[in-house]
């Protein structure tokens, strides 16, 4: 019998869900709503009830299934599959791994969203099976993913290679976790809005405050299309944006001197354009024996990167 994986992907708003091949390939994929009332108590039962009715559907029976990978935000530790936090969702100590293995009889191996996507794309996405390489995620935070000597980095308690709280300015404005001055206060969608309107507000006759005048409102995706057309304002914005990624990256490099960065999340859409930006800013920041064999890439995988790598930490425990 051919052997099914369930991947998941545990977002503020969506579960995404899939089952998935021996190879990466994604058969099936659905999502469903996350349910974050009553601190997310549903949202287990939820996973697993799509998942039955979505075997059924695709008239696959449970003993094809071979695991369940999950991927939930915020602080996880993954040798246990605990979740200490996840403030989006609503969950404070919530045993993932065993409520779901509990419920499904299934082998379950959970990660954070950013480790897992990582995982994804080194598995059949721009990693291209890299030996040591970082991901970073730029969306509404900053999250990342670091490989080394072929594993995905852990640590002490599942908080290894949290990039986005790396401190990029000891005088910087405060950060969700509690520090000051992180990465993720700066690179991240939030962070570069913010840039937007600190902007607005030193220059109220900047294209950029007529913009905001006439719209109400200023995103990250605003200010990078609004640079890519040659706003000074927002150029200026992207410049210190990527000026500041690319040396927390050439710093982290210095650490696992990877042979790929690979850059994923909402802001990253922007593509070439930023990556341009990326590239430059590390090369000027890292050491030059570590930048001559590093190659900065666009994730590939997009929305399914987490559910791919799911469906990779099942294979390689049980697999
Ligand atoms: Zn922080």
């Amino acid at each position: 019998m051919n052997k099914v994986i369930i991947g998941a992907d545990i977002g503020g708003t969506t579960i995404k869900l899939g089952f998935i091949n021996m190879e990466g390939d994604i058969l099936h994929k659905w999502q469903i709503p996350t349910k974050t009332a009553n601190n997310g108590a549903s949202i287990i039962t939820d996973i697993w009830e799509s998942v039955l009715t979505n075997l059924s559907e695709q008239n696959l029976r449970k003993e094809a299934v071979l695991g369940i990978g999950i991927g939930a935000p915020g602080f996880i530790n993954s040798e246990t599959g605990l979740v200490y936090e996840a403030i989006n969702i609503g969950w404070k100590n919530v045993d993932l791994a065993k409520e779901l293995q509990n419920m499904s009889g299934l082998p379950v191996f959970v990660q954070n969203d950013a480790n897992i996507a990582a995982l994804g794309e080194n598995w059949i996405g721009a990693g291209n099976h890299s030996f040591n390489m970082i991901a970073v995620t730029l969306g509404t935070g900053v999250g990342g993913g670091v490989i080394v000597n072929g594993s995905i980095l852990n640590g002490e308690n599942g908080m290894a290679g949290e990039i986005g709280h790396i401190k990029v300015d000891p005088n910087g404005i405060p950060c969700n976790c509690g520090g000051i001055g992180c990465l993720e206060t700066i690179c991240s969608a939030t962070g570069i809005a913010r840039q937007g309107m600190d902007a607005v507000t030193l220059n109220t006759r900047s294209n950029l405050a007529s913009y905001y005048n006439k719209t109400g409102n200023i995103s990250a995706k605003d200010i990078l299309e609004l640079a890519k057309s040659g706003d000074e304002t927002c150029l200026h914005i992207v410049q210190h944006t990527t000026n500041i990624l690319g040396m927390a990256l050439a710093n982290m490099a210095s650490l696992n001197n990877p042979s790929k960065i690979i850059i994923g999340g909402g802001v990253s859409k922007a593509g070439t354009f930023l990556l341009d930006y990326i590239t430059d800013s590390f090369k000027r920041h890292a050491i030059p024996k570590i930048s001559e064999t590093c190659e900065i890439k666009l994730a590939q995988l997009g929305n399914d990167a987490g559910m791919i790598g799911g469906a990779y930490l099942v294979k390689k425990n049980v697999g």
